[in-house]
């Protein structure tokens, strides 16, 4: 993990010994719904600070309501690096994620927000950071975001979740990140699963780095997130756990629950046999009964859950998911193998 890692960038852009990821096709995908004020400001930006370098801008119109499309138009029409992918509807800001990587053609997939609180200005130091071998680089706003609200449910959220997935990052949400191609490639997002990539990325092995860069407020209209962010961000964790730590063995977490509870409800109902056959204890008035037979019950089903959950996954894992952990093979010429 690269914590920290501010300062960097400074002097030359280009280091000219190595070829480092400045050398290569760099694809900046932004999401935007209803920012037709913001995205020229910011294909301004980016051509500014992108200049000299070989990249595409897909901007991925999430079914936005104002003049966005057109803006999208008259952008495309000027500057041929520039790509508007339409949604048809509003899906979010995962589906739109995803739309935008399926047609990114660069070995390196930058995003950013169209909200103007991302400067382009600072896209090198993640570059500068992706040639130190990371796979994904995430932003940290490190000076805190927005309202004191904000700001505060921002450092919960990171801390639970650092603390849960064992990722020490510090703005797993943060919308500017940058990534070598097979991540994106790989990431499957849907619903509001984007507050994760970190967690998911990591999960398939990859190395994560971190730089801090400054966070700016959005110059035109407001959050497209409201309140209702916070549950479905608790959801979402839970989602992210079970999908990390219980997806490869369902069974195990099923399983364990299911035997703890049958167990318990087998004890009590043997221990209330006993009383029956040696004490002549009347089973009738015995509330336990019913708690033991309800422990038995629900351990047997939880176990089940857990055996057709297995099943499932059993389906799902085609060959080509392992050959996705593969980082690099050593030695050998290709096809030489007995
Ligand atoms: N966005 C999107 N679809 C949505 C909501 C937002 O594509 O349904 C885009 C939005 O245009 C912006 C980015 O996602 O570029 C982040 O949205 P916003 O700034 O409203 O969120 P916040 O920064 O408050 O988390
Ligand atoms: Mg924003």
């Amino acid at each position: 993990m690269g914590g920290g890692g501010g300062g960097g960038g400074g002097g030359g852009r280009r280091p000219s010994t190595k070829r480092g990821t400045m050398d290569r096709k760099i694809s900046i995908v932004v999401p935007a719904f209803n920012e037709e004020k913001s995205i020229p400001v910011l294909h301004g930006r980016i051509t500014k600070a992108m200049e000299g370098l070989s990249y595409e801008v897909i901007f991925v119109d999430d079914g936005s309501s104002d003049g966005t499309a057109e803006v999208l138009k008259g952008i495309a029409g000027r500057d041929r690096r520039v790509k508007g992918i339409r949604l048809r509807k509003n899906c979010g800001k995962a589906t739109a994620y995803s739309a935008g990587f399926g047609y990114a053609s660069g070995e390196v997939v930058v995003t950013m927000d169209a909200d103007l609180q991302d400067d382009p200005a600072e896209i090198h130091r993640f570059l500068e950071k992706l040639d130190e071998g990371y796979d994904l680089v995430n932003g940290w706003k490190y000076k805190g975001k927005g309202s004191p609200v904000r700001a505060f449910a921002s450092t919960v959220f990171n801390r639970v979740t650092a603390r849960l997935t064992g990722i020490a990052l510090h703005d797993f949400n943060c919308p500017f990140k940058a990534y070598r191609r097979e991540v994106v490639g790989e990431l499957v997002l849907y619903g509001d699963l984007f507050r994760f990539i970190p967690v998911l990325v990591s999960d398939r092995g990859y190395r994560i780095g971190e730089v801090t860069i400054e966070n700016y407020p959005r110059e035109h209209g407001r959050s497209r997130y409201g309140v209702a962010r916070y549950i479905r961000t608790l959801f979402d964790l839970v989602t992210v756990l079970f999908l990390t730590r219980f997806k490869k063995s369902p069974l195990y977490f099923f399983g364990s629950i299911g035997l703890a509870m049958a167990l318990l409800g087998f004890l009590i109902d043997l221990y209330l046999t006993y009383q029956k056959a040696f004490h002549g204890m009347l089973l009738s008035q015995q509330p336990l009964l019913l708690l033991g037979i309800l422990l038995i019950v629900l351990g047997v089903q939880f176990t089940s859950i857990g055996l057709i959950t297995e099943m499932i996954v059993s389906i799902s894992h085609e060959g080509g998911r392992v050959r996705s952990l593969i980082r690099e093979v050593i030695g050998g010429e290709r096809g030489d193998v007995g």
